[in-house]
């Protein structure tokens, strides 16, 4: 058993596809996490980067806490399951899951025992004497995972396994994953192109597009807290429902007003509670999920174009403005709508979701980082923060901090906060705090608060940051570490040189293993890769420096 840390890695192929893009994900050990998205995304690709099969352009990979970029898939102890599955025909099911044992010349009771045990786990010990012809496709599944289970790794990788099999046996597989995965608690990565996988396997899902991570978090997390349009509408089925148009303020009221005709929703005060005022009105998108939308006798007036009548549900089609496709509503089986009737629809207001115009990001969700300004931020403190500025040419405007680094109590940055609302995600709740001065901060914590309650909340200075008048971050721990000399990275056909005044190394090459961003500047530290000694460059910001490459040591020549 082990766990899987994947940072920045990054693949680009040589016809220059880039194929994944700065991954970072930590897999706890016995965890089941799924990665979804589309065909083409980036999955097979980054699985096969952590078994081995694949070579990484950039980035770090530890299977526990072992560096494995270098390190021969077999030397990795991971078991990755295909679509197809090769048995050997010839021999029978027991040789088969022994084959592997035996290449590694284990004693015949230490076999027995392994396979058996397997067998059992997966309810095929009545198979043993047969040969994969006499197998159904199922059965042959089975086979070939308890191939892999009798080796004991310290993960499972699988890689579409089920597309190869009928609807039927699909979803009895599923459940038979799920169940081996309880059984034996050993960690799981498992891609797919099917949410109803992804949203029935996963203790966690990573949602992917073009490379990029869009989302990590529970099924109900993501179905409930969609980060971006992508997500809400690749989670759930029917899709949710999106409406384009505006946000305005009225009165007091925040309302969505649908583009091209006169559909409106009011929106809860405490859903765009981060957004400041200046933005309104505010282009955006409306999403609604097909089981919140309420057909009654209040709302917008339409007519009915389409029923389906799916068993347990009934789904009903219709237009509204902001829209060109049908909406969809999904109600009860006792629906008696027909076609062309009048309806009047609204939303629940308490399930809408709103997205930027802008990017398509959540407006809803709790914005990760906090910002304020430094005008209200003690100066005592600022200057604290300050010294660890890597560029103290750059002039900060903001300082930011991580929402989760935000505690009850007393910090080196102190707030008073009163509650206005609250959003559940599993075990714990997301609250908005308003501060004195109007701005709102989330915190999360299992801890439960009232509406209306003051407290103090604070961070601790190691988690504040100065940050540019664009976001970028400016400050970084590593700077009060030790001072980082100044050089430049040259980029050539043979490799990536690096210049310095003066040559205080011992070695010639070095690999990158950490890159830090900060406005125009970065630091790199490399690793000798002889004797492993560290060293720190400051170095102008450039888009091909990559964590893992290797940078080649000259001396700068005096003009
Ligand atoms: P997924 O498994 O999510 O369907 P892949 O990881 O297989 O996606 O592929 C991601 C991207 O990389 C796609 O654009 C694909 O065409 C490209 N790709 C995959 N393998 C290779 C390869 N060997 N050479 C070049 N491009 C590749
Ligand atoms: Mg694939």
């Amino acid at each position: 058993m082990a766990s899987i840390r994947l940072e920045n890695v990054t693949k680009v192929y040589k016809a220059g596809v880039r194929a994944v893009s700065d991954f970072s994900l930590t897999i706890e050990d016995g965890e089941f996490i799924v990665f979804v998205g589309p065909s083409g995304c980036g999955k097979s690709t980054t699985l096969r980067m952590i078994a081995g099969l694949e070579d990484i352009t950039s980035g770090n990979v530890f299977i526990g806490d072992k560096y494995v970029n270098d390190l021969e898939p077999k030397d990795r102890n991971i078991a990755m399951v295909f679509q197809s599955y090769a048995l050997y025909p010839h021999m029978t099911v027991y040789d088969n899951m022994a084959y592997s044992l035996r290449c590694h010349h284990a004693k015949k009771e230490e076999i027995e025992e392994k396979v058996q045990k397997a067998a059992a786990i997966l309810g095929i010990q009545d198979l043993l004497k047969r040969t994969p012809r006499e197998l159904s496709g199922g059965q042959r599944q089975r086979v070939a995972l308890g191939r892999t289970i009798v080796r004991e790794p310290s993960a499972f990788l699988f890689d579409e396994p089920l597309s190869n099999l009928d609807a039927k046996l699909r979803v009895q597989m599923r459940a038979e994953i799920n169940k081996l995965h309880q059984d034996i608690r050993t960690t799981f990565v498992y891609v797919t192109h099917d949410q109803t996988e992804a949203m029935t396997m996963g203790d966690r899902i990573v949602v992917m597009k073009d490379g990029l991570i869009q989302q990590v978090d529970t099924p109900m997390n993501l179905y409930e807290h969609p980060a971006n349009v992508f997500v809400a509408t690749f989670l759930g089925s029917p899709q949710m429902n999106i409406l384009k148009g505006e946000i305005a303020i009225e009165g007091k009221k925040k309302v969505f007003k649908s583009e091209n005709g006169d559909f409106s929703t009011q929106i809860p005060d405490i859903d765009l509670c981060q957004i400041e005022e200046s933005r309104y009105p505010l282009q955006a998108y409306l999403g609604v999920r097909p089981a919140d939308v309420r057909i009654g006798d209040k709302g917008y007036e339409t007519k009915v174009e389409l029923v389906e009548r799916l068993g347990e549900q009934t789904l009903v089609y219709f237009h509204l403005p902001g829209r060109k496709e049908f909406v969809i509503a999904s109600l009860p089986s006792g629906s008696r709508l027909l076609e062309n009737d009048i309806v009047k629809v609204s939303f629940d207001i308490e399930k809408l979701h709103l997205f930027s115009a802008e990017d398509e990001t959540s407006l809803t969700n709790a914005v990760p980082y906090v910002k304020l300004g430094l005008d209200e931020v003690d100066s005592s403190l600022r200057e604290k923060v300050g010294k660890r500025l890597v560029d103290p040419s750059e002039a900060p405007h903001h300082l930011v901090f991580s929402a989760s680094e935000i505690r009850e109590g007393k910090g080196d940055l102190s707030f008073e906060a009163k509650i206005e609302g609250k959003k559940d995600y599993g075990e714990e709740s997301n609250y908005f705090a308003r501060l004195k001065d109007g701005k709102v901060v989330p915190f999360r914590t299992p801890k439960s608060y009232k509406i209306g309650e003051t407290l103090t909340l604070g961070v601790e200075e190691g988690k504040l940051n100065l940050a540019s008048e664009g976001g970028e971050r400016l400050t970084d721990d590593i700077v009060s570490e030790l001072e980082p000399h100044e050089a430049t990275l040259e980029f050539r056909p043979r490799g990536c040189f690096l210049s310095e005044g003066s040559l205080h190394n011992h070695e010639k090459a070095y690999q990158l293993v950490r890159l830090v961003k900060l406005g125009k500047k970065s630091i790199i530290e490399l690793k000798g890769k002889e004797k492993g000694e560290s060293l720190r460059y400051l170095v102008p910001s450039n888009d091909l420096t990559y964590v893992s490459m290797m940078v080649y040591m000259r001396k700068k020549l005096k003009a």
